[in-house]
């Protein structure tokens, strides 16, 4: 259904009396469903560059709808120790709605949050190596910890050719710096087939897989 310029005009005059009534002066962006701009203003007083955020803002959440609504899982990329990472992290739950968060390690500041995450079992990617390349640790104690209150972590490579380290050679550099136990690992590779967008009898058959080698290592 097309958006019309009517709509879209008391959609602004709700936003503008709110602002006003908070007396923070704003910019509201209106878009359609395909995330093209129909309406745009900027209040008085609002920062200079708060359209064209506005703008990107209001763009972004028809984009994630609209891949909502044909059907695509969500993602969003939260990488380590970034300004506001908590938030974006909340963001990523509470307002995108996402399937899976793409590093996350900093859900663990917040009790809130990692207990949302669990409750809703989503998988976090977190990447030892690309880690450590931005902030100069592995975080594998991370790893540990969110194994440890049952979270679905991951370990992956990122982007193996830029930090030059596949997905072993990050398991084995989580596995050294944080002690990790054969059954730490085994979860963490199950977390990885739980959390992957499978059909479900693929996830089962390499989950059995996995079964099949926990059985023969111990025996
Ligand atoms: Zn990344």
């Amino acid at each position: 259904m097309a958006l019309s310029i009517e709509t879209a005009e008391l959609i602004l005059d709700g936003a503008r009396a709110k602002a006003s009534e908070m007396k923070v002066p704003m910019s509201f962006a209106v878009v359609d469903a395909g995330g093209y701009l129909i309406a745009l203003v900027r209040m008085d007083g609002a920062g200079l560059l708060t359209p064209s955020i506005a703008h990107s803002k209001a763009y972004t959440a028809a984009v994630f709808r609209r891949a909502r609504a044909e059907g695509y899982q969500i993602t969003m990329h939260c990488d380590v120790d970034q300004e506001n990472s908590v938030e974006h992290i909340r963001q990523g739950l509470e307002v995108i709605g996402v399937d899976r968060i793409d590093h996350g390690v900093n859900i663990l500041e917040s009790d809130e949050l990692t207990a949302e995450l669990r409750r809703r079992g989503l998988g976090l990617t977190v990447c030892p190596i690309s880690n450590r390349w931005v902030t100069g640790e592995l975080k594998a104690g991370q790893i540990k910890r969110m194994l440890d209150l049952g979270l679905r972590v991951t370990v992956n490579s990122d982007d193996p050719a830029y930090f030059a380290a596949y997905v072993t050679d990050n398991l084995i550099a989580a596995q050294q710096a944080a002690g990790l136990e054969p059954a730490e690992l085994l979860q963490l590779e199950r977390n990885a087939i739980e959390i992957a967008w499978l059909p479900a009898g693929v996830r089962d058959q390499l989950l059995a897989e996995i079964d099949r080698y926990e059985a023969s290592a111990a025996s």
